[in-house]
């Protein structure tokens, strides 16, 4: 769905919309949408810009950074969202924008497409590095087994520590 100023102009915008896993392109990251994504939200004209509210539900599956084991990602998100036309980058080039105006994203041509909304709100919600529990003991560099179901007796690799040259001074 797309949110055009020519129907802002005339009224707020109220959407719904469902969005069924693979429907969204999350431009190559590291995660898949394993259920329905809902977006409730209310876009309105303040100006030249555009603010969008609302939440979004889905859930996420990613691979755990440090045994590689499948971690579910439930997202639940609020957001309240500003977009100015893309022409004011131009007028304002030279303006820094404090980093409290981070929200502020920019649309071109006549609207906001709504997936796209959806698509960075999911991206913004994972966290750099996933990990399936805090303690996570990983995968044994030497053998490669998960390290939380296997016990090994591997000895730890020799350059292990960049730190054990510095001990022996
Ligand atoms: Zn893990
Ligand atoms: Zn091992």
């Amino acid at each position: 769905m797309r949110i055009t100023l020519a129907e802002l102009e005339l009224h707020r915008v109220t959407a719904s919309e469902r969005y069924a896993p693979g429907a969204l392109d999350y431009h190559g990251a590291e995660f898949r949408q394993t259920a329905p994504l809902q977006l409730d939200a209310t876009a309105e004209l303040l100006g030249a810009e555009i603010r969008i509210r609302g939440q979004l539900a889905t859930c996420l599956e990613a691979s755990c950074a440090r045994c590689l084991g499948a971690v579910q990602i439930p997202v639940q998100s609020d957001f309240d969202l500003f977009y100015r036309p893309m022409k004011t980058i131009a007028v304002e080039e030279e303006i820094e924008i404090p980093t409290d105006e981070l929200e502020i994203g920019f649309y071109s041509g006549d609207g906001i497409e709504l997936a796209d909304v959806a698509t960075e709100q999911v991206i913004l919600s994972v966290p750099m590095k996933v990990v399936c529990k805090t303690d996570c003991k990983g995968l044994c560099p030497v053998c490669r087994v998960n390290r939380n179901l296997v016990r090994c007796d591997c000895a730890p690799p020799q350059q292990e520590s960049p730190f054990a040259s510095l001990m022996e001074e």
